[in-house]
């Protein structure tokens, strides 16, 4: 490469580095305070960060976090699943990595029992075509045991639109016909949240969103109920786990690849991300800053002085606020004796009192603030 080439690329990658890491490092006293409904900060590096989480290998695969309900093997099968009907005659088939729903072996439900989550389950109706509408490759995902998501053949075969292949089944039709021909593979990837009520009021409808073969076929669908055969159903508190079922509707569906992930809990059931209720926020709040005052406590000088200041714009406790004060003065007095080389942190610990300020968690007039103006004034620091 030629070396001005060379010199120049050096010198982006150290701009971008400088561009890239200033935000990040001056990250607190930056986006909005939290507030009575938000218990974080905007652009919070107190937040956590997103656990790891390995994706599968191909697309459809089983991420690192996934419970794996069917993995092509008699051991998964027998291991993960039983039955509905214990006077059953006969029972599903595992056959070249495919668990084949049988006529008569009846309905079968998983061991495992969750609620929300993200569901992948592959399906393949029989290459021999038999049957119309419900009757050609009728199976069913029923999740948590209640809603079915239909698997039907409906390649080339018309039936009620909400008893279609990704319907919720007697609750809303899918927008579109993505299926592929009986005998390939069908993913579809479920997106399930249950409903919630409260002394018989309902809190959240609950929601379903489907893609089959990558496409959206269910758009966060309210529940409304749940669904059935024939009624219009009404709203009903669902149980707080359930397990999945699959459907025997007398026609020989496969199923491969089934695995699913548990969702992050919603505000309402005791989640603590988006937006909360102003005490659940207060609570979270409390528990944020004290996580900050423990770590200040490892800390000295101005790192300390920061992260106390930071503790108190998610809660205002007196003797934090009296520590930091304490420890501002002193970091001013230091300063200002011995000014050479500390603009740096002395105009990083003035943008924190600024942001204190401006968001009303430190007076205008508190004395620190007048004599920090000084120290700046004095040594030029505001030019
Ligand atoms: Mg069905």
């Amino acid at each position: 490469m030629n070396s001005n080439l060379k010199h120049l690329r050096q010198i982006v990658r150290i701009v971008l580095f400088l561009f890239l890491s200033v935000p990040f490092a001056a990250a607190q006293f930056y986006g909005d305070p939290p507030d009575d409904t938000h218990p974080w900060a905007i652009h919070d590096n107190n937040r956590p960060q997103p656990p790891r989480v390995e994706p599968g290998k191909a697309p459809g695969g089983a991420p690192s976090d996934a419970v794996i309900l069917f993995d092509g093997s008699s051991e998964s099968f027998k291991k993960n699943w039983t039955h509905e009907n214990s006077k059953r005659k006969k029972d599903w088939k595992v056959q070249d990595g495919a668990l084949i729903s049988v006529g008569g072996a009846g309905t079968i439900k998983s061991k495992a029992e969750f609620a929300d989550c993200q569901l992948h389950v592959e399906w393949s109706a029989p290459v021999k075509v038999a049957g119309n509408s419900q009757g050609r490759g009728n199976s069913g995902v029923f999740l948590m045991g209640q809603t079915e998501v239909q698997v039907l053949d409906n390649y080339d075969n018309p039936t009620y639109p909400d008893g279609f292949a990704g319907s919720i089944y007697g609750v809303m039709p899918p927008m579109a016909n993505s299926l592929n021909a009986p005998g390939k593979w069908q993913s579809y990837d479920i997106i399930f949240r249950r409903p919630i009520l409260k002394d018989g009021k309902v809190l959240d409808d609950g929601s379903v969103t489907v893609l089959i073969n990558g496409v959206v076929v269910q758009d966060s669908t309210p529940l409304e109920g749940g669904g059935g055969h024939r009624g219009r159903s009404r709203a009903k508190a669902f149980p707080l786990n359930g397990p999945l079922k699959l459907q025997d509707h007398g026609n020989p569906v496969r199923f491969r690849n089934i695995w699913y992930r548990q969702l992050r809990s919603r505000p309402i059931e005791g989640g603590t991300d988006g937006k909360l209720s102003p005490d659940a926020t207060k609570k979270k709040r409390a528990e944020i800053a004290a996580k900050i005052r423990k770590d200040a406590a490892t800390k000295k000088g101005k790192e300390k002085l920061l992260r106390l200041m930071e503790s108190l714009y998610y809660e205002n406790n007196a003797a934090t606020y009296a520590e930091a004060v304490e420890l501002g003065e002193q970091f001013v007095n230091e300063v200002e004796e011995k000014p050479d080389g500390r603009k740096g942190d002395f105009m990083q610990v003035n943008n924190a009192v600024k942001y204190l300020v401006k968001h009303k968690i430190l007076p205008t007039d508190h004395p620190g603030i007048v004599a920090m103006k000084a120290v700046i004034e004095e040594n030029g620091w505001n030019k």
